[in-house]
């Protein structure tokens, strides 16, 4: 961190100080010896954070058995644990998020509103994962991005801008990094260490603006908190279908959860999301909004699974550098198409198209241009088969084309535009030379009563048969199996 930095956050004055119950509380936090009884006598000092406790060990959030009528009850049901961490939450909310010196380029209300909804995803992910420190989720969540108010306050001159100009949590960290060397997840860090916030909350918090590591020792925990961002995000701007698709993604990748148990967590969300307004005196969103939102983002979810399906399915079809189909599917379709082509007594034809002489492309103009001219054969073709037909790149510079329901005489119409069309491509190399490339085309049609043609393979020879023909004949010509 750079020394104007670490100078203004030293000697800031309007920093606001930490309350005597939250350094209280953070002192037992860090003292093993911490038991029920030195606790609650600090708890019940404070009688609003009493009634928090209270309120909280009763809500649906812990779904204890028994009600607790006082402290004394209510800690020894939540343990020493949670109460500390939970009573941390709310001391250093009530002081330090809810009311950061204000600065006109930040929304504090936002703010805090986005705060508190980080924690409720932080610790719904743990919940729907089934991980046991919820609590420490919860409050790391609430932390996390406590950076951003931090440089809002030491900065209040420059960061405005900075803030105001992305409205993209990972861009704003970027420019942080750019404009003070430092981004809100390590100057967050910075003042939870000199706060004596315990070490696992606080590297929790910076670790939550990275990709969580997949061998860390605590990496569900990294990664829930890391999540919980693009899940706050969402749930803060439903309808948002690049945040959805953030978050879907980072879901994924960290913590390995689908589109559906990603609802399911929403919905987790939605339970906790009465307790914490009442807790935190907040309005997240209104009810009717989050009847809306949760049928929204169960929709959005399962749109965005199916579609996630379909485009891997898609791609395991398709060839990478031309985005014609691929082998895999051109053996399915022409089963398909051939055992229709008998069934329904239809003609079938099968062409295949080899480039001539291509090596002599890659060699005089590189592998690149050759790519190139891959690229602009497929297009040429695509431009000029029917909806009904299949182009693949059957090997590297050969195709395949089926033609349903196509006659022997009928695909002549076909074959001959398409090796004119290729014919005239004037593919453009680097150095600027117009690049042509003529093509051998051999053709194999299926008729009804054919015994030459019993299974789909026998169509294949057949047309490649007819290739090698019209190669031998000097190339840049069709050949038809029938005249063989
Ligand atoms: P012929 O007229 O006999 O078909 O001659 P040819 O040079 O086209 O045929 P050959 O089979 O000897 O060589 C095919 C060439 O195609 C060699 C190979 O490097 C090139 N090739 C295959 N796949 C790709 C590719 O994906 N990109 C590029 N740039 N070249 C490829
Ligand atoms: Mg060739
Ligand atoms: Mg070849």
């Amino acid at each position: 961190m750079n020394d104007d930095l670490t100078k203004r956050l030293r000697y800031c004055t309007t920093l606001p100080s930490l309350p005597a119950i939250a350094i209280k509380i953070i002192d037992l936090a860090n003292d093993p010896d911490t038991d029920i009884g030195i606790l609650c006598d600090h708890i019940v000092y404070d009688p609003a954070l009493s009634a928090k406790i209270l309120k909280i060990a009763n809500s649906p959030l812990y779904k204890t058995r028994r009600s607790s009528t006082n402290v004394r009850q209510a800690v020894s049901l939540l343990g020493t644990h949670t109460v500390i961490v939970i009573a941390l939450s709310f001391s250093l909310a009530e002081s330090f998020i809810k009311n950061p010196a204000p600065n006109p380029a930040i929304d504090n209300n936002l703010f805090w509103r986005r705060a508190i909804t980080s924690a409720l995803a932080s610790r719904a992910l743990g919940e729907k994962l089934k991980i046991t420190n919820l609590d420490d989720l919860f409050l790391i969540g609430l932390l996390q991005d406590i950076g951003i108010l931090i440089y809002s306050t030491i900065m209040p001159e420059t960061y405005g801008s900075v803030f105001a100009s992305t409205n993209d949590h990972d861009i704003l960290i970027e420019t942080e990094r750019k404009t003070y060397e430092t981004g809100h997840d390590e100057l967050g860090y910075i003042l939870l260490k000199q706060w004596h916030i315990p070490d696992n909350i606080a590297s929790a918090c910076l670790t939550s603006h990275n990709q969580p590591e997949s061998n860390a020792q605590a990496h569900t925990l990294h990664a829930c908190a890391a999540t919980a961002r693009y899940l706050a995000d969402y749930f803060l701007t439903p309808n948002n279908s690049e945040k959805l698709d953030k978050l879907s993604k980072k879901a994924r990748s960290w913590l390995n959860l689908d589109e559906k148990t990603l609802a399911d967590v929403i919905d987790i969300m939605a339970e906790g999301l009465d307790s914490v307004e009442d807790l935190f005196d907040i309005t997240i969103i209104q009810s009717f909004e989050l009847s809306g939102l949760l049928a929204e983002a169960k929709e959005l979810l399962t749109v965005h699974s199916v579609s996630k399906v379909k485009e891997l399915e898609e791609k395991s079809y398709r060839d990478g550098l031309t985005g014609a189909h691929n082998r895999t599917y051109f053996d399915e379709t022409l089963n398909q198409e051939f055992s229709l082509s008998r069934q329904h007594h239809l003609p079938l034809t099968i062409v295949m198209i080899d480039l001539d002489h291509f090596k002599r492309i890659n060699d005089t103009y590189g592998h690149l241009t050759g790519d190139g001219m891959l690229v602009a054969v497929t297009r040429t073709i695509l431009g000029l088969i029917r909806q009904d037909d299949t182009l693949c790149r059957y090997g590297g510079e050969e195709f395949a084309l089926i033609l349903p329901n196509t006659t022997l005489a009928a695909s002549r119409y076909i074959t001959c535009r398409l090796k004119e069309a290729i014919a005239a491509i004037s593919y453009q190399s680097e150095d600027s030379s117009a690049i042509r490339i003529t093509t051998s085309i051999g053709v194999a049609s299926y008729m009804e009563n054919m015994p030459q043609f019993q299974q789909p393979n026998d169509l294949i020879k057949a047309a490649d048969l007819a290739l090698y023909t019209a190669k031998k004949n000097g190339r840049n010509k069709i050949v038809e199996w029938n005249e063989l």
